[in-house]
Formats: C-alpha cells, sequence, structure tokens
C-alpha cells in the first residue's frame, strides 16, 4: 500500500470532501503523508489551521500544496505545487489572480453557451461553488440542474472539455509564472499528470524541457487511475531531465470507483521520490 499521496481534492475546489473528512479518510487508509492541492486555492489549508486543531491531524503529515492552472504553448497545463508557504504573498497573490481568471473565465463560457442558445449560467453555477472556486464542475453541474444537458459528462463532452467551446486555456498566467509563485513560496513545482495532456512524443519532451529550464524539479510519475506502462515513461523522462518522482491519486470524490485515495501504481525503482526534497 502507498502511504503517500501527494495530489488530493476538497471541496474547496471541485472534490466532495471537506478538510476534515479528507484527513479521516486518509488516516483511515493509512496514509502517512497527504498533499492536499485545490485547485488554484489555498483555502483547505487555511481552514486547517483556523480552526481547533483536527483531532487526526497529529497522525498524518498534511502536505501544503496547491494545484496551479497555467498555460504553456496554448494548451492548459496543471503544475503542482508542494511544500508551499500558504501565507506568503505570493501565494495570497496568486490565488487573487486566479480567482479572478476563473471569474471573467465564468462570464465568457456562459456568454459562448448563450449563443448557443442557453440561459445565462453565470448566477447558477456561482451558487453551486459556494465558497468553493468556481470551475467547469460546478457549470456542468448547474446545466444538468437546468436540463442544458443530460449529466456532467455530457457536458464536458459537449460544451466544456477539451477543444469545446468551454475549453479555454489562454487565460491562464504562463507556466514560467507559475512555477515562479511557487519557488516564491518555498515550493517544489511538479508538473500533474504529464501523461493526460493530449500532445505527441516530442511536444511532451519540448514541455519538460521548457519545464525544467524555468527551474522546475519533479513531474508526476504516478497518478491515479494510469495505464499500466506510463509510469515507466514517466520515469525515463525523469531520468532525462533530472526530474525527482511525485505520486498522487488526484482524489476527489469517495464515489468514484476509479479514483481511490492512496491509489496510483507503483513507483519505477529508479525514480528519486519527490518527498525527499520537503
Ligand atoms: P477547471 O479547473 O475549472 O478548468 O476544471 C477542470 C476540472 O474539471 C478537472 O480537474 C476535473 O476535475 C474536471 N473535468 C475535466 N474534464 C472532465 C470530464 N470530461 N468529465 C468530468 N470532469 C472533468
Ligand atoms: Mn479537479
Ligand atoms: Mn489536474
Ligand atoms: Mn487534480
Amino acid at each position: 500500500m502507498n502511504k503517500y499521496d501527494l495530489h488530493s481534492h476538497t471541496i474547496c475546489s471541485d472534490g466532495s470532501l471537506s478538510v476534515f473528512q479528507l484527513i479521516d479518510l486518509a488516516v483511515e487508509k493509512e496514509l502517512t503523508h497527504l498533499a492536499i492541492t485545490d485547485h488554484d486555492t489555498v483555502k483547505a489549508h487555511l481552514q486547517l489551521a483556523s480552526l481547533e486543531p483536527h483531532n487526526k491531524a497529529d497522525k498524518i503529515n498534511i502536505i501544503k500544496g496547491v494545484e496551479f492552472s497555467s498555460q504553456w504553448n496554448n494548451m492548459g497545463i496543471h503544475i503542482l505545487g508542494l511544500n508551499i508557504d500558504i501565507n506568503c504573498t505570493a501565494i495570497t497573490q496568486a490565488v487573487r489572480h486566479q480567482t479572478d481568471i476563473r471569474l471573467a473565465r465564468l462570464t465568457s463560457i456562459a456568454k459562448k453557451l448563450t449563443k448557443r442558445g442557453f440561459a445565462d449560467i453565470t448566477q447558477g453555477a456561482l451558487a453551486l461553488a459556494g465558497d468553493s472556486q468556481i470551475g467547469r464542475p460546478h457549470m456542468a453541474q448547474y446545466m444538468v440542474q437546468e436540463g442544458m444537458v443530460s449529466s456532467v459528462s455530457q457536458a464536458f463532452n459537449k460544451y466544456l472539455g477539451a477543444g469545446k467551446i468551454g475549453d479555454v486555456s489562454s487565460v491562464w498566467p504562463d507556466m514560467e509564472q507559475v512555477v515562479e509563485w511557487i519557488h516564491a513560496a518555498g515550493g517544489v513545482a511538479v508538473v500533474a499528470h504529464p501523461s493526460r495532456y493530449k500532445m505527441t512524443r516530442t511536444k511532451r519532451r519540448r514541455l519538460m524541457a521548457d519545464f525544467a529550464d524555468t527551474g522546475g524539479q519533479a513531474i508526476e510519475v504516478c497518478s491515479g487511475n494510469q495505464v499500466p506502462g506510463v509510469a515507466q515513461d514517466m520515469a525515463a523522462l525523469c531520468q532525462e531531465f533530472g526530474f525527482y518522482a511525485s505520486a498522487g491519486s488526484d482524489f476527489h470524490n469517495p464515489n468514484y470507483q476509479w479514483v481511490k485515495l492512496g491509489q496510483y501504481p507503483k513507483i519505477p525503482k529508479q525514480c528519486k521520490p519527490v518527498w525527499e526534497l520537503f
């Protein structure tokens, strides 16, 4: 069983559990280290710090993290920041910046949808997001609720997913900028799920080279729901570019059968684990 899970989400972005429920689950799964890496927010960590010390938080090491949305060559690339100082100016400003972008993106997606004849989803999606960082999953959920589509996956497949009108990656800051924020916060920058981006091998190696040039130190070699063989491919990239290896489930919801907290393929032996840098 894996003891580390360095990629997980709470309800503060598009996960389903509160930070406390997530930690309970991690303790139940006998994890020793859990990185909470919500999309463009560190609210879960702020909640953890401001409320009563959670009774289980001393049984597990909680690693402060974030998953920033960035763009590289017009593609949306997710960069994890692990072991960051959540209270530093760089993170506060970065989160504010990303929040503004997410709100503007909602407006622009809603506008594109109204041009297709749909009612304005802005307020409904915001209401569903509540205090959480607004994301496409909330937009999808609202579209289902209003009968615009029959399911969340249909909302993504037809309107919000890769290559569709709701897929606007040009809004995000450059990858380089995001890595800079993470480094300013004392963290380690990690390319999240590098195999999931639809690109050729050549392009993926260019992404790796550019990431290395920005000072990025690690890539996610193992992710939840990863097909066999990918970890070895990612391990080869680590060796070529001198990256450390990260591993995490990308857990969102206990009802998703295909991604369980703490579950991901074995890290190839030749890899240097990213936690050596913490
Ligand atoms: P955002 O960060 O707002 O662009 O939303 C991206 C999130 O949407 C991802 O992290 C996933 O949680 C979710 N997502 C992306 N594609 C799909 C899909 N095809 N079906 C369901 N959820 C998806
Ligand atoms: Mn997500
Ligand atoms: Mn991601
Ligand atoms: Mn994620």
